[in-house]
């Protein structure tokens, strides 16, 4: 069985892997980051000055639900296994003024450990055998090839790419890969969101898990990380609005002040936060997602190229980003091109 290249360590491509590993593909995953998990992002407290250095806080994806049946069962073995947990159905909805009441709506998952450790978990059920492991590997292009496509020193008889669009897009830029860049050319547009970190000495607000903040010019969510990460330390995680974060891409800490200005007036607290830290996340998700559960291309040579991620598969959601991976690597186990030596 040829190997395959799963470029990207986020859900979709653990996801992916998974599924090309359990029918016999070898994989090989490459990431940039120094650790796997993508926008399952999670940030270890460093010199706040308080008792929560060393504490994890979720700064990407706040949590995730679970409907598509073969998902809810990866969930429940990940809530077995104690990595993940039901955290609440319950939001509050608030606008600029301050706060409207709770709203209960489907289970919304959290972990102990932080949300990368899903990613992880997934990941350390790969068979050791099966799997190679390229990170931290930014990948600069790739290159459609007679016998295969290269990615940096080596050839694979197929790739899948699994992060958002704008990211894959710059893979492409060798001519052979005009399919690719045609179903890359239908993207939705992704929004930048910026995410505010706030340590507090103690709680200063009333009791809630997750906030959606309507109507608001700065901020629209904010996330009780205590809550969230069943230790209930005083840490909220707020996600700002586009806007604000499009015109701090190049200086995120300059938007600090408005976002705690708007934090501190939804929530009706004067307490300042003790330590605060600004997450850039410049392509945070799609406006919208294609129904399709995947990409697919092919190089002139007929090597094909599979695209998977949270902008299939009906998303923008942690769950679709898995349905997508978890399709893409079942439809390359089944190509041609992998099913001679
Ligand atoms: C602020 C924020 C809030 C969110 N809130 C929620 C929520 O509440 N619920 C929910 O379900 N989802 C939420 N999401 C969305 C969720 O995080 C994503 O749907 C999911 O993580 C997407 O996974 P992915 O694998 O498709 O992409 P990613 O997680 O982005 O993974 C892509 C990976 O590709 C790697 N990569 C990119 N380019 C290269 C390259 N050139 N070479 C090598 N590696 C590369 C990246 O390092 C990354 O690890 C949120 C996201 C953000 C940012």
């Amino acid at each position: 069985m040829q190997r395959v290249a799963v470029v990207g360590g986020g859900i979709s491509g653990i996801a992916c892997a998974t599924s090309l590993v359990n029918r016999g593909v070898p994989v090989t995953i490459f990431d940039r980051g120094h650790r796997i998990g993508g926008r399952l992002a999670t940030q270890t407290l460093r010199d706040t000055g308080t008792q929560w250095d060393t504490r994890v806080v979720d700064v990407g994806a706040s949590y995730f639900t679970a409907h598509d049946v073969r998902f809810k069962r990866v969930v429940e073995s990940l809530c077995d296994q104690g990595i993940a947990r039901e955290w609440t159905d319950t939001i509050h909805v608030a606008d600029a003024t301050g706060v409207i009441g709770p709203k209960i709506g489907p289970v919304r998952y959290a972990t102990s450990g932080g949300l990368r450790s899903v990613v992880q978990a997934l990941a350390d059920q790969l068979p050791a055998d099966l799997v190679r492991w390229e990170y931290p590997h930014d990948v600069g292009g790739l290159i459609p090839r007679e016998n295969g496509i290269a990615v940096g020193d080596d050839l694979f008889a197929a790739v899948a790419v699994c992060m958002p669009d704008p990211q894959a897009q710059r893979l492409f830029i060798d001519p052979g890969f005009e399919q690719a860049r045609a179903v890359l050319a239908n993207s939705p547009r992704w929004e930048p969101v910026l995410a505010l970190t706030t340590v507090y000495e103690s709680r200063c607000w009333q009791p809630f898990d997750a906030m959606f903040v309507n109507d608001d010019a700065a901020i629209t969510f904010i996330a009780n990380d205590g809550s969230r990460r069943g230790d209930d330390a005083p840490v909220l995680v707020t996600h700002s609005a586009s806007a604000i974060a499009g015109a701090h891409l190049s200086d995120p800490n300059e938007a600090a002040p408005a976002l705690m200005a708007a934090v501190a007036q939804v929530l009706d607290t004067q307490m300042h936060p003790s330590w605060f830290s600004v997450k850039r996340w410049t392509f945070a998700r799609p406006t919208a997602a294609r129904a399709e559960l995947f990409g697919w291309a092919e190089t002139p040579a007929r090597w094909p190229i599979g695209l998977a991620g949270d902008s299939w598969a009906g998303g923008p959601r942690t769950e679709t980003a898995w349905l997508s991976g978890t399709e893409l690597g079942l439809a390359l186990a089944a190509s041609d091109s992998l099913l001679g030596d």
